[in-house]
């Protein structure tokens, strides 16, 4: 049996060119982790992936008992698991009101963070039994989580402060981690502090006694994806041209996809607790995460709120 992949969000962008890249290479079966059954099952199709390479199964992260579901779904089909891709992801920079996950958490954090924490949580098991000597879970990061960087600076900055807006927990919490107002582009940003620090708490608690490799990585500015859907206008016209030739952060979905199917695959990048970034001159590179993404205290007492928040403790 060909070693199984889940990505979630491989609907477009990155998961849907990083599905491409591994199925491509033959050995790996993807399963397409997607809340829109018909686009996933028409972008792999437009993207060329062979019939039998993949298959779909509903999943849709902004409600836990769909995560749930998807878990005893996947389970259900009997298939090994060798990897786990949380790569799916919402961005709201323009919202001026928070919106709300079926369990009633402010959109961005519920879906990108909790709803990947209680998958992942929930497919350890799976990952620690894979007869592949390296399974690996990852979970996709983001620039925020880097402050050497100028993206990395530009306000709103991630901030999840005393995570007392979490730990408020719902209906009474705050939309926001730190209990502060609610800003969208913020609130996207601490979701992907929050999954950069998951990774490493999971490194931290389970590597050693399961042998699977957690990992982060910052695939690079890929300024065209449907990730920007919700944005200006003018933002999404000139934002591509700018990270091209200013930044010069701009990669394309496909060689995104290629970068984040090496972290699945490649032998090389199997350090656990890893967060990887490219050059164009070097490659890969294991990149330095942000002084919060850092602060390991602040990381458990994450985990310790999310896990409750999901229902795991
Ligand atoms: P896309 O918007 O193209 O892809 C996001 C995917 O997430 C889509 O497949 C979308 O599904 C899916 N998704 C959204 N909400 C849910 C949900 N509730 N349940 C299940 N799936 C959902 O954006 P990208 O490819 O750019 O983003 C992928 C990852 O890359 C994200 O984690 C993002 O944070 C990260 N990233 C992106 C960067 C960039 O420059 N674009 C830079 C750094 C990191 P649907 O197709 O149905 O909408």
């Amino acid at each position: 049996q060909k070693q199984t992949a889940i990505i979630t969000g491989a609907s477009s962008g990155l998961g849907l060119n990083a599905a491409k890249a591994l199925a491509a290479t033959g050995e790996w079966h993807v399963v397409m982790a997607c809340r829109d059954f018909l686009k996933a099952e028409k972008a792999a199709k437009a993207i060329g992936m062979p019939a039998g390479s993949y298959s779909v199964l509903h999943l849709d992260l902004s409600s836990l008992e769909s995560v749930r579901q998807f878990v005893s779904n996947f389970k259900a089909t009997g298939r090994r698991l060798d990897a786990l891709v949380c790569n799916a992801a919402v961005y709201l920079p323009t919202a001026k009101e928070p919106r709300f996950t079926a369990d009633g958490f402010e959109l961005s954090v519920g879906t990108n963070h909790l709803g990947h924490f209680l998958l992942s949580n929930l497919l350890l098991e799976d990952l620690k039994n894979a007869p592949n000597k390296q399974p690996r879970c990852i979970i996709v990061g983001s620039i925020t989580g880097n402050t050497n960087t100028l993206a990395g600076n530009v306000p709103p900055k991630a901030n999840l402060g005393d995570l007392s807006g979490l730990a408020a927990g719902v209906p009474a919490g705050n939309p926001m981690m730190d209990g502060m107002e609610f800003n969208g582009a913020k609130a996207y940003k601490d979701s992907k502090v929050a999954c950069m620090m998951t990774v490493r708490q999971m490194h931290q608690r389970f590597h050693e006694s399961t042998g699977v490799t957690f990992a982060s990585l910052y695939p690079g500015c890929i300024a065209e994806t449907g990730l920007f859907r919700e944005h200006y206008g003018l933002f999404k016209t000139l934002f591509p041209p700018f990270q091209k030739y200013v930044t010069k952060g701009y990669v394309s979905e496909e060689e995104a996809g290629r970068r984040l199917a090496q972290v699945v695959s490649d032998p090389k990048l199997d350090k656990s607790g890893a967060y990887w970034s490219w050059s164009s001159s070097t490659g890969s590179f294991e990149n330095q995460v942000s002084e919060e993404v850092a602060d390991d205290s602040k990381a458990s007492k994450l985990w310790d709120i999310s896990a409750k928040l999901v229902g795991l403790s």
